[in-house]
């Protein structure tokens, strides 16, 4: 039976909205299995567009994409994610991810931080097709602390309500800061 965490949750909606042949963009590609996961849903006929800021998440990234077969329909940019608008239309993506916080295993210290997770989560929200959608998984406490969340949350709430749905979700019993998924439809 499939664990029920962030992760899984993320998986599931993404999984319910994304068709082959579609555009994706996964805005944080760390170790890449969240961009493996959109570039299996988008097929051959699809593409999926890729960022990080450190060349180890990209090269984490391209290895696990080689060894499943499936890096021919996805690109990886060392950039941030906040200039996300320079490689996609406004209006053509289907579905965005962002998995917030440090590379797994790798440097605690470069992390996501609101003054650039912000705007991305902006240019995104421009990006998206009508019924598109962007799922978020918000990591924090530990070496992450809680600035970032707070002001995420802060300004998830200010989201246009003509125009997006944003669900900020919560595990009430689970203990020690669990990561708070959140889905945003493009559609009201
Ligand atoms: N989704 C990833 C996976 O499947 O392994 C995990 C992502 S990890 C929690 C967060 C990643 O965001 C790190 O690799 C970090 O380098 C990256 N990151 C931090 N700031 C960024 C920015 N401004 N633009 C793009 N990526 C950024």
């Amino acid at each position: 039976m499939q664990k029920l965490n962030t992760l899984s949750l993320a998986h599931n909606f993404v999984e319910s909205h994304v068709a082959a042949g579609d555009l994706c963009i996964d805005a944080t590609a760390g170790r890449g299995y969240d961009t493996a996961f959109l570039a299996k849903l988008v097929g051959e006929t699809g593409k999926v567009v890729a960022f990080d800021i450190q060349q180890e998440a990209l090269d984490s990234t391209a290895a696990l994409l080689r060894e499943q077969g499936l890096d021919r329909n996805v690109t990886l940019y060392l950039d941030s994610h906040a200039n996300m608008a320079q490689y996609a239309d406004t209006g053509t993506v289907a579905c965005i991810t962002f998995n917030f916080g440090y590379l797994p295993g790798g440097d605690h210290h470069i992390c996501t931080h609101a003054e650039s997770s912000i705007p991305a989560i902006e240019a995104g929200l421009h990006l998206l097709k009508d019924n598109g959608i962007m799922s978020l998984c918000i990591y924090y406490g530990g070496d992450s602390g809680f600035e970032e969340k707070n002001a995420l949350i802060d300004y998830l709430k200010t989201i246009d309500n003509h125009k997006y749905t944003v669900l900020i979700t919560e595990f009430a019993n689970r203990p020690n800061n669990p990561p708070i998924p959140v889905f945003i439809y493009k559609r009201i």
